[in-house]
């Protein structure tokens, strides 16, 4: 099998996250236990998963001329992802994700900064990169608008495309039709198919075949759902509901899951793999990555995946 090239276009964030007794109050002053400087960002999560699964890998980005934005392109080149496309704003913040992290609750509060930046324009910058992917792998992280000319674009070039549509926006109805796999988790399968109420309501089956019948109408070629510990699941040719199971682990960690999810995902269709090996391929290796800290640090390589495997 050929190499696989995944191109990722999305955000890169450092979460700050302080571990504390308390949240505070409005006001109010704290000493705090511990604070961590942790990369993510759903863009660059996605980019590090799919280097490490073996995939040659560009990501399109921006941070800002800060040290944040030093280390996360750091960071990504550590893992061998190509960062040509990254560009550096000297007027925006890169993107922060503050967290405050109180006895199993938390707050959060989520600056964007460059993130927000990133735009058409920067699409067509670095088309080369398109040119050479085998898929290209998006989320919602930044404009919108640059998402729905990144996968237009991406068509226009004969590339496959999946969207991971998170965190949950809104999205202008063209979208679907460029979007070859749509990667809801099942809280964002309710949100966009319009059927938040039956998320927990209706049973599992009921609620996956219709909410995905209607992402299906509504353009995507193909919907395949994650359900966390309990896997995930895809529509077949016939509409009905083809669940591939989870697996057991220790869990240290669940961020970063869905990113990695997608980017195997994406790594095994640039390979060839069909939708049904791909999700499978997909499964052990979030699973892997559910047993270790971080959502960077936790993702896994090829080998480990293989090894899990067998
Ligand atoms: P998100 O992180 O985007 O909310 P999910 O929670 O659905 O997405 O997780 C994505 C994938 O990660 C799941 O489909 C599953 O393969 C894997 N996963 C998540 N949580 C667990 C877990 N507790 N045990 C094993 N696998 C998990």
């Amino acid at each position: 099998m050929s190499t696989p090239n995944v191109a990722v276009i999305g955000s890169l964030n450092m979460d700050i996250v302080v571990e504390t007794r308390l949240i505070p109050q409005i006001g109010e002053t704290l000493l705090g236990e511990r604070v961590r400087f942790i990369p993510g960002g759903k863009g660059a999560n996605q980019a590090v998963a799919a280097a490490r699964l073996g995939a040659v890998t560009s990501m399109i980005g921006a941070v800002g001329a800060d040290a944040f934005g030093d280390e996360l392109l750091a960071a990504l080149s550590r893992e061998g992802v190509d960062i040509s496309g990254v560009k550096r704003l000297p007027d925006a913040s890169t993107g922060v994700a503050s967290i405050y992290v109180a006895e199993g609750d938390n707050s959060i509060v989520v600056v964007p900064g460059a993130n927000d930046r990133v735009s058409p324009a920067d699409i067509d910058q670095h088309l080369d990169k398109l040119k050479q992917a085998d898929i290209v792998l998006l989320q919602l992280e930044i404009p919108v608008e640059t998402v729905l000319y990144a996968a237009r674009t991406a068509k226009s070039l004969g590339k496959q495309v999946i969207l991971n549509p998170a965190p949950a926006r809104e999205l202008p109805q063209e979208l679907y039709g460029h979007i070859d796999y749509l990667t809801p988790n099942r809280t964002e399968l309710g949100r966009y198919a319009g059927m938040e109420s039956e998320t927990t309501r209706t049973s599992t089956g009921d609620f996956l075949r219709s909410a995905m019948r209607r992402l299906k109408d509504l353009g995507a070629a193909q919907v395949v759902t994650t359900l966390g510990a309990d896997g995930s699941a895809y529509l077949d040719e016939a509409g009905e509901v083809r669940p591939v199971k989870g697996h057991a682990v220790s869990v240290v960690d669940t961020t970063g899951a869905g990113d990695c999810f997608n980017a195997a995902l994406a790594t095994a269709l640039a390979q060839g793999e069909g939708l049904e090996a791909a999700i499978r391929f997909a499964s052990l290796a979030s699973a892997l990555a559910v047993t270790k800290f971080g959502a960077q640090a936790g993702m896994p390589t090829a080998d480990e995946v293989r090894q899990f495997a067998a």
